[in-house]
């Protein structure tokens, strides 16, 4: 019998549980999973950020710490924290991000807030580009960012996707390293943040790189609140240098009631929504990762303790 502790935040627990019992059934595991077994009796743990568990020394004997989350930030720096961790990819979590970035970057490149805006009689034609003259930039070329980019290049968007390290991707300029940073945000109209928290990422939006853009760009960060500076942001959106905003992540969630985001007229405020672990989808990539480790074989989609993601 392999132990499999669920140490999400318990309001997490009614939802994953029969799915997790399901996919552990599928892979042909015989699983005890609780949330309360004893410590030093857990094979793995199955974590989420704002679980209680945030000491991992008792579990003398667990092989893997599976995170429900792309995001590793919450946990990645934790001392106590000695076994190895994988992070959540799965098909949910990468769909789930195509169709909000593709629909906030249609958003923004047809305007669609200048209609809604003017239903006010008057007959004000505005014609957009086409998605072919639209230059769209995506930070981070992962998994999600990755999906992202490919599905605006498919739609036709001119589209350049930024990385820590080299990549290639059909239809995509790919850059990367600091230069590439530059020359990916120079003249972009549309910057689409898929980066995760890290030392070196933080306030990559910044008011020297938000002047590169193209005068009246648009951001749209389904990454994390930290990877822009927020007043940066709030001084550019002021002088025009960007026209819209839509934030899905922020540096304190929830967003405060009295921060000055909530009540910009040029700034869409998703309560990280962009998106979601699906139970069904996450289920099945938890029981590969114990599958594989029963097996002998590496986990998917471990974190590099050292790059922070
Ligand atoms: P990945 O780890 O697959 O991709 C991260 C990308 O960022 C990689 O291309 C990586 O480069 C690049 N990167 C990392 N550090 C740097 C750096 N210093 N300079 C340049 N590029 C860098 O992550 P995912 O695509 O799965 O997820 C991305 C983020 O999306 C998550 O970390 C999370 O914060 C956020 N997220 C938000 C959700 C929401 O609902 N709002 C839901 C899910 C995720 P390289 O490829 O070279 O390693």
């Amino acid at each position: 019998m392999i132990n499999v502790l669920f140490a999400g935040h318990p309001t997490r627990w009614p939802e994953y549980q029969i799915p997790l019992r399901d996919a552990f059934a599928k892979a042909g595991l015989s699983v005890d999973l609780r949330t309360d077994h004893a410590a030093d009796q857990v094979d793995y743990i199955v974590y989420a950020p704002n679980s209680p568990l945030q000491d991992f020394t008792p579990y003398t004997r667990t092989k893997a710490v599976l995170n429900l989350w792309a995001g590793v930030e919450a946990i990645v720096g934790n001392p106590t924290l000695t076994q190895p961790l994988a992070r959540m990819v799965d098909f949910g979590l990468r769909q789930g991000m195509v169709e909000w970035v593709t629909g906030h970057v249609l958003r923004h490149h047809l305007d669609i807030d200048f209609d809604l805006e003017h239903q006010d009689g008057s007959w004000t034609r505005h014609i957009p580009k086409l998605a072919r003259d639209r230059k769209v930039t995506v930070l981070g070329m992962g998994e999600l960012g990755s999906a992202c980019a490919t599905a605006l290049a498919t739609l036709g968007f001119d589209v350049t996707g930024y990385s820590r390290s080299p990549k290639s991707h059909p239809g995509i300029r790919c850059l990367h390293g600091a230069d590439g940073l530059d020359q990916a945000l120079t003249g972009a109209e549309i910057v689409v943040l898929l980066l995760p928290k890290t030392p070196a990422t933080e306030n990559t939006l910044n008011a020297r790189t938000l002047s590169l853009l193209a005068p009246g760009a648009a951001i749209i960060n389904p990454g994390r609140g930290p990877l822009i500076d927020d007043d940066a942001l709030l001084a550019a959106l002021k002088t025009g240098q960007v026209s819209r905003a839509t934030l899905d992540v922020f540096r304190i969630e929830p967003l405060p009631k009295d921060h000055p985001y909530w009540a910009h007229p040029r700034v869409t405020v998703t309560p990280h929504i962009a998106s979601e672990t699906r139970p069904e989808t996450a289920s099945e990539v938890i029981a590969e990762n114990v599958r594989r480790s029963e097996a002998g074989q590496p986990l998917l989609y471990l974190v590099d303790r050292a790059l922070g993601y």
